[in-house]
């Protein structure tokens, strides 16, 4: 089985960083792939012998208020296609209230999520970690997309799942 993981987050918090450090290029796009559209990207990933496919999420502008311009129809698109969640968050910028509402959709969910705290670089860990645990998603993996740091464990864990 080849597991399809969702990018999922708020716009800027590291969504198409993390998508191009997955897939190793910009153009791992995946043309073929079953449902594609514009707004969602679709590329392969590998790691450790082990494939995988990755949807970027690009379509939300997060300008609008309320779960519907948060969780665009992308995004619940990608959701619904995927075999696990990759939530990201932004610890620079902490728990914000589109982050909750995110969370919220995802409780209702029956998928394996895994809740990314990207941007961890020059923060410490333990005090930026500590408020997106309050979302009640369980375990949380810190990463710095810009430097693929963390990747590898946060991918090693999510891959354990299939
Ligand atoms: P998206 O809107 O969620 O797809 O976010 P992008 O991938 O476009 O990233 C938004 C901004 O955050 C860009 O300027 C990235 O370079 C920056 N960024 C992404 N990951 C990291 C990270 O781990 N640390 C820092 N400091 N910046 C990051
Ligand atoms: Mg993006």
């Amino acid at each position: 089985m080849v597991p399809v993981l969702a990018l999922v987050g708020r716009p800027n918090v590291g969504k198409s960083t993390l998508f191009n450090c997955l897939t190793r290029s910009r153009d791992a796009l995946v043309a073929d792939y079953a449902g594609l559209t514009r707004d969602r990207k679709y590329g392969e990933g590998e790691v450790g012998g082990r494939s995988f496919m990755v949807i970027d999420t690009g379509g939300i502008s997060g300008e609008e208020e309320g779960i519907d311009s948060v969780m665009a129809g992308q995004s619940l698109q990608a959701i619904e296609e995927s075999d696990a969640v990759l939530f990201l968050v932004d610890c620079k910028a902490g728990l914000t209230p589109a982050d909750e509402m995110i969370a919220r959709h995802l409780r209702t969910r029956n998928k394996p999520t895994f809740v990314v705290a990207n941007k961890v670089d020059g923060t410490n860990p333990d005090i930026a970690l500590a408020p997106f645990y309050e979302m009640g998603l369980g375990k949380i993996f810190p990463t710095t997309a810009t430097h693929r740091k963390g990747v590898r464990a946060m991918l090693d864990a999510v891959l354990s799942e299939f």
